[in-house]
């Protein structure tokens, strides 16, 4: 099929949800994608960073041919084995108690949602909490994780939401503080805002959401699904602030390409809340699914994925720093690990991505004006280079 037919037969038949661009994707190999016509793309984009390991990883892909050729689907009425060895690959690696699988990162945070609702039913036996939930943060779309999603923009239409849910600033611990009362069961946030525009967290202000979550009984919920699975250079972004959450929340890159996500529990909050008949999902942890996150965890550990990640991080972020001492229109840079983002300014970023893209070589945005490198994790110093001399001719043009 030709390039403009697959467009034109897309526009046509699935629902205008995305503007996408004018590019038909056909196949990977490494850190480079190939579109329909065979132009390279250097892919600092990673499907929004889900493509951890690159394209075309033999471990990975024979993992999912192996279990294809067994059993794809069993429901969650019966045991597998993969099931089992997934959620103690996640638990061990969070140090973390139980696991429950979902298919994505929204249904990941409406169970992070329940369980802590049902955490502080069984504590206060009563209902009608609240969750405090950050200012431009992104959870999902799902009504749910809509409603933690402090973006006015994506809300409005669907108001009203689940109620109960207040807002406060991120990295300012007054602003949180102020929202506590004693119906408060949880606050939720990311370590690392990313759709918002890559803020990290300061290790001041989530030691003390830690603290004030400690004083009040109140569940913290990491949101894990972007900035873990080792894009921080750490395998969550929380274990390099010395704090824990009670409950996480993984998707993106934890099954690497097969729609997979999780949330996690700490051994407090798996034994007082979600039990037989509260939560279930037909898909969830499936055997498919599984044999992806075994494979990731097997690879990440043989290949000290998140280890080369913080090795090769000073590095991307010397060449980024050039840039933007370099270039008017790059005011800055934030970020941390294989998660960064450059501010732009006086030129639409969507623009710039354009141009990249132009020029072989894929990144997104996030908020109005950053420009987001998420790239595979596998990438090397070349790699990194390579992307430099692309971003300056996208700048240039
Ligand atoms: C992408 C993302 C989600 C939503 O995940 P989906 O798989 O798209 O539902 C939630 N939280 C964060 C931080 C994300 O980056």
């Amino acid at each position: 099929m030709k390039t403009s037919e697959a467009i034109q037969m897309t526009e046509q038949y699935v629902l205008h949800t995305y503007n996408r661009f004018q590019l038909v994707l056909d196949h990977g190999k490494g850190v480079h994608l190939y579109d329909t016509d065979g132009k390279e793309y250097l892919d600092f984009a990673a499907g929004i960073a889900v493509y951890a390991l690159g394209y075309g990883n033999e471990t990975y892909n024979q993992a999912l041919k192996d279990q294809i050729d067994k059993v794809i689907h069993t429901s969650n009425l019966f045991y597998h084995v993969p099931l089992g060895t997934a959620a103690k690959k996640l638990a061990d690696a969070a140090g973390m108690d139980k696991v429950f699988f979902t298919n994505s990162g929204t249904e990941a945070i409406e169970g992070a949602i329940k369980a802590a609702k049902k955490y502080a039913y069984l504590r206060d036996k009563s209902s009608d909490h609240e969750i405090i939930a950050m200012n431009q943060s992104f959870h999902g779309r799902s009504l749910g994780a809509l409603s933690v999603t402090g973006n006015a923009h994506y809300q409005e239409p669907f108001l009203p939401l689940i109620g109960g849910i207040k807002f406060a600033d991120f990295n300012d611990l007054e602003s949180v503080k102020a929202q506590i009362n004693e119906k408060t069961c949880a606050i939720i946030m990311e370590t690392i805002q990313g759709e918002g525009g890559i803020y990290p967290a300061t290790e001041e202000f989530l030691k003390g959401v830690r603290a004030l979550c400690d004083e009040h009984d109140i569940l913290l919920i990491l949101d894990e699904i972007q900035c873990g699975m080792g894009r921080s250079g750490k395998m969550f972004a929380w274990q390099e602030y010395g704090v824990k959450p009670d409950i996480m929340t993984c998707a993106k890159a934890l099954g690497c390409g097969v729609p997979v996500g999780a949330f996690v529990l700490n051994k407090k909050t798996a034994e007082n809340s979600l039990v037989p008949g509260d939560h279930g999902t037909t898909y969830g942890g499936n055997p498919l699914a599984c044999a992806a996150i075994n494979a990731v965890f097997d690879i990440f550990e043989r290949d000290h994925v998140a280890e080369h990640v913080a090795e090769l991080t000073p590095y991307l972020e010397q060449r980024l720093d050039e840039l933007v001492s370099e270039y008017e229109v790059l005011e800055g840079r934030r970020g941390k690990g294989f998660m960064q983002g450059l501010i732009v300014k006086g030129r639409p970023v969507g623009e710039i991505i354009q141009k990249a893209i132009e020029n072989g070589l894929l990144v997104i945005s996030a908020g109005s004006n950053v420009l987001r490198l998420v790239p595979p994790l596998v990438i090397t110093k070349e790699d990194i280079d390579e992307m430099i001399e692309k971003l300056k001719k996208a700048l240039e043009s």
